[in-house]
């Protein structure tokens, strides 16, 4: 590589990619594994494989000093963490979250009835509802704060924490259905998929699945709405098996792969996809050591997965396919490494700081460990297989990241 290349790249690295290390070039010796043709690279050190050995190691002493038994989820420890936004000002490092206030409302919302449905009380309803209708044009679609445009992933965020609100106020009625519906129809784009916004946005796998939950859940998901929408998504499953974000040019990635499923399951088209790459994908996000889930290939374990990839896992079983997820290792990797005694909420991996997002998606994660469900092509119809009360969390709809009990309260007001 010539100095200039390495220039470029040195400049590459830092400015749009994010890099903190050098890139390092290397030459790998190769062994021939003696079971199999497989090429194992033996010597080959990267910035994922050094980060990979210090995760594990914390993994590792973690599962070694917490013992044979699973802790239990420490429930009321991080309700303080929860219900501290509603009473403080947050810290200022979240003002990078200030276009995702429906975001941060639904997060909280959904962890605090997961946890104990009396927990989301009458008056916080009040206030997420205030909130979620004085950041939006008539009653939707919704922005992510006062001020700014529509944005279509901030309408999906928004419409959930709506939905776990019991219609407090009758706020379930003041949404805008026509409008919202008006204005997806005119973020259609001519691939199939949906645009974030109606003068600039992305269009990808995530956005398309927005339009469809927000669809699904306001009951306008007509024929016209969908057009097309079946296509796009099946186009984005990678040769891995995973889905990416755009057709054919994309990486396998956890949370598009979600996307694309839910969105396939809200069509019932699930089983057009690739099933059994598919489901290899799922599982090999799963790693012996650590117990819990990757978001991509040669990356490290990361607790939100439990819900990216779960719900894939859960969405497959639901239509009668087998789980390709080790359950109990997840639970175990869940409970002894996303939650510690020092600090409530919820984390990605040991050594991180617990944050909303991750509280939320390691909670639905957890609980689709624990609930069974029956089998059906429905999403909406989605149920579990038993009712008991050994269960830590309340049980959620995988395909629209929503408790169920709130999701068919919802829907019957629709
Ligand atoms: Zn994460």
């Amino acid at each position: 590589m010539s100095g200039q290349d390495l220039k470029t790249l040195k400049f590459i690295n830092a400015q749009f990619l994010g890099r903190k290390r050098p890139t390092i070039e290397a030459i790998s010796d190769e062994q021939m594994d003696q079971d199999s043709s497989m090429v194992c690279m033996t010597s080959l050190s990267t910035e994922t494989t050094e980060d990979r050995e210090e995760v594990l190691l914390e993994c590792l002493e973690l599962f070694e000093s917490l013992g044979l038994e699973n802790p239990t989820l420490l429930k009321e420890f991080h309700k303080s963490y929860l219900d501290y936004s509603f009473n403080n000002a947050l810290p200022r490092q979240m003002k990078a979250l200030d276009a995702s206030q429906p975001w941060i409302l639904y997060w909280i919302a959904c962890s605090l009835r997961l946890m104990n449905r009396e927990w989301l009380g009458e008056d916080i309803q009040r206030r997420i509802c205030k909130k979620l209708f004085k950041a939006s044009l008539e009653n939707g679609p919704f922005c992510g704060g006062f001020g700014q445009d529509p944005h279509l992933v901030c309408t999906y965020a928004a419409i959930n924490a709506l939905a776990l609100c019991d219609n407090v106020d009758g706020c379930w009625d003041q949404i805008n259905r026509q409008g919202i519906y008006k204005w997806l129809l005119a973020l259609k784009s001519d691939n199939g998929g949906f645009r974030t916004g109606l003068v600039v946005g992305e269009c990808d796998t995530r956005t398309t699945y927005c339009a469809l939950s927000v669809a699904a859940m306001l009951d306008i998901l007509t024929p016209e709405l969908c057009q097309g929408v079946e296509q796009f998504l099946l186009r984005c499953q990678t040769y891995e098996g995973g889905f990416g974000a755009c057709p054919q040019e994309d990486e396998a990635h956890g949370g598009y792969t979600f996307c694309a499923v839910a969105g396939l399951a809200i069509l019932e088209s699930v089983e057009k996809c690739n099933i059994s790459m598919l489901s290899e994908w799922c599982s090999a996000r799963q790693t012996a050591e650590e117990k819990g889930l990757s978001g991509r290939s040669n990356k490290l374990v990361d607790g939100c997965y439990s819900y990216w990839v779960g719900a894939v896992n859960t969405i497959l079983e639901t239509q009668g396919y087998s789980s390709c997820i080790d359950k109990p290792a997840l639970q175990e990797y869940i409970l002894k490494c996303c939650q510690s005694t020092e600090r409530p909420g919820l984390r990605d991996k040991p050594g991180k700081s617990p944050d909303y997002y991750h509280t939320t998606y390691v909670l639905m994660g957890l609980s689709l460990t624990e609930h069974s469900f029956n089998t059906t092509k429905s999403a909406s119809a989605i149920s579990t297989r038993e009712e008991s009360d050994k269960f830590q969390l309340g049980a959620v709809n995988p395909v629209f990241g929503l408790p169920i009990e709130d999701l068919r309260k919802f829907l019957s007001h629709t």
